[in-house]
């Protein structure tokens, strides 16, 4: 094997120290700083930075790390006043709390971030509880042991470190492991904008509810409640890494104003307070982690899927084409042949071929809607023109109705004209479709000064009211039984809002039950340049 150059050795061995450095420095200051807050036993504090700082370390940098650990928690109870052998036993302690979370961590697989409801569980479960519990144990027995606590702080003080250090681990190892999968996206301006708004809530229901800010009786729990708005928030629109940003944002004013006395939680003695507080924050932490991990979960499952229809839309239109291909071939055939029967076979056969084509071009137009890809090729187009084409088509594909042509706008659009067609002839066939008992249909057209607007009115069975706000939604067919016996996606309407409303317009169903419905939509006038 060849051996590494000495330069490179004496490269890695300087990385090595810096990072161990860095580690034992964040670590050391802030345990001090956890223990200066407020220590049960003078050793264990509820508010304790250093454990999830250290599994999240040992998880992003590696194993290697846990010198810093060790020599980081030894320093701090030593200058803590804990007894040599006890301090050593406590840094053996926090050490093993550090390795078996990273281990338990790694070998059940969990995400960095923590984006599924599984890995929230395991880490609740499995990892928090255990690794705190061994740190927990073998710190307050050794200091027991060394009597510098009495046997009678045991419990307090080990509930204390144990429950500390969970809700350490608990919050921010994901802090960390999720800020360090961050890959900086390109974020809009609504969404920054959101996000200020998002933060500045925090900040307020942080202000409100721990730091007493506009009240005077201090003890109102019922104001601890304000913070389930904006961590819902968070969970619902910025996934797991908003909503850990706003639980610890959230959590350090907490612990503050229960360090001044100001808050909610401010019955007792401060560490009565802060144990109150922190179970409080620890359930609130799980709730909220479990609520973005379910999103995230969603989101994923709801991209597979678009990604499915994509790729299964393209491997059908392949075969499509060279079916309608080889139809096209057969019909010249048989028509040559003087074969009417099959040449009219052969027709029916190409009509069915292009209703599929047609209904796995919506099913790609829902996906071009969600990757933003959906294409329009404006330009003027005479507006009624446009309409009269598409009734005309329309009313050679039913025998059954009589489509009556009323108003005229007489203007010119500027559009997409077979995108906007493409909403028309959509109004259409499901006038069609879903008023098979009757036999009239009105297409109206009108203008204003500002807009076109049209309509397709039917009298077949109405939409109810309740089901009319969806109708525009995607894979959304009302539930009843003239849905059931026609054949459909529940797509077009969804694409129609999407064509409308990216030319500017407006769309919108009215209907009754029972006596039919109208859909239209208003598109504007631009003047021509
Ligand atoms: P599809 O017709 O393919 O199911 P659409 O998006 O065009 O999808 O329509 C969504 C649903 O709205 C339909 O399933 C149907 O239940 C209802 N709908 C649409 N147009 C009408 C209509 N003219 N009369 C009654 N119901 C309608």
């Amino acid at each position: 094997m060849e051996s590494l150059p000495h330069s490179k050795v004496r490269r890695q061995i300087i990385i090595y120290l810096v990072e161990v450095l860095t580690l034992f420095a964040i670590y050391f200051t802030s345990a001090r700083f956890g223990i200066s807050l407020n220590a049960v036993g003078q050793f264990a504090t509820l508010v304790w930075v250093p454990s999830g700082t250290a599994v999240a370390a040992l998880l992003l940098f590696g194993y290697r790390l846990w010198p810093a650990i060790l020599l980081g928690a030894f320093l701090s109870n030593l200058f803590n006043g804990a007894p040599l052998l006890a301090a050593v036993s406590i840094g053996v302690g926090n050490t093993l709390e550090a390795l078996v979370g990273t281990f338990l961590f790694r070998n059940y697989g969990l995400s960095h971030d923590l984006d599924h409801v599984r890995d929230v569980l395991i880490l609740v479960l499995l990892v928090m509880p255990l690794s705190a519990i061994i740190s927990a144990t073998i710190g307050v027995s050794s200091l027991s042991l060394g009597r510098a606590i009495s046997l009678s702080s045991y419990a307090p003080t080990w509930s204390a470190w144990w429950i500390g250090d969970m809700i350490s681990i608990l919050i921010l190892t994901p802090l960390f492991l999720t800020w360090s999968t961050w890959s900086r996206p390109r974020v809009s301006i609504q969404r920054m904008a959101e996000m200020g708004v998002l933060a500045l809530f925090v900040l307020v229901v942080g202000l409100v509810a721990f730091l007493g800010l506009l009240q005077t009786d201090q003890r109102s729990y019922a104001l601890t409640y304000l913070v389930f708005p904006p961590l819902i928030w968070a969970a619902l629109r910025f996934g797991p890494r908003g909503t850990l940003s706003a639980i610890v944002a959230l959590s350090s004013l907490a612990v503050v104003g229960t360090m001044q006395g100001f808050v909610t939680f401010s019955s007792g003695s401060v560490s009565e307070n802060l144990l109150l507080l922190q179970c409080f924050m620890g359930i609130i932490a799980i709730t909220s982690m479990f609520l973005a991990a379910v999103v995230a979960e969603r989101r994923e499952l709801e991209r597979h899927k678009d990604e499915f229809i994509a790729i299964a839309n393209h491997e059908l239109k392949t075969p499509l084409t060279s079916l309608k291909g080889f139809a096209q071939f057969l019909q010249r055939r048989f028509v040559r042949a003087g074969d009417e029967e099959s040449v009219g076979l052969l027709l029916r056969m190409d009509a069915q071929i292009n209703r599929l084509a047609s209904l796995i071009e919506d099913l790609l137009d829902v996906t071009r809607i969600e990757g933003g890809k959906l294409q329009f090729h404006e330009a003027y187009f005479p507006f009624d023109e446009l309409v009269d084409e598409i009734t005309e088509e329309a009313q050679h594909a039913t025998e059954k109705h009589n489509i009556l042509r009323e108003g005229l706008a007489k203007e010119t659009v500027y559009g997409d004209k077979d995108r906007i067609g493409q909403v028309i002839t959509n109004f259409l066939s499901n006038a069609i479709k879903y008023s098979a008992d009757s036999n009239e249909i009105i297409v109206k057209t009108a203008a204003t000064d500002h807009q076109v607007s049209l309509c397709v009115q039917d009298f077949g069975p109405g939409i109810a009211k309740e089901n009319q706000p969806y109708v525009f939604e995607r894979f959304y067919r009302v539930d009843s039984a003239t849905a059931q016996c026609h054949s459909g996606l529940g797509i077009g309407l969804y694409v129609s809002r999407e064509i409308i409303k990216r030319q500017g317009g407006n769309i919108w169903v009215e209907s009754e039950k029972g006596k039919g419905s109208t859909f239209g939509f208003t598109l504007p006038l631009k003047e021509k340049a």
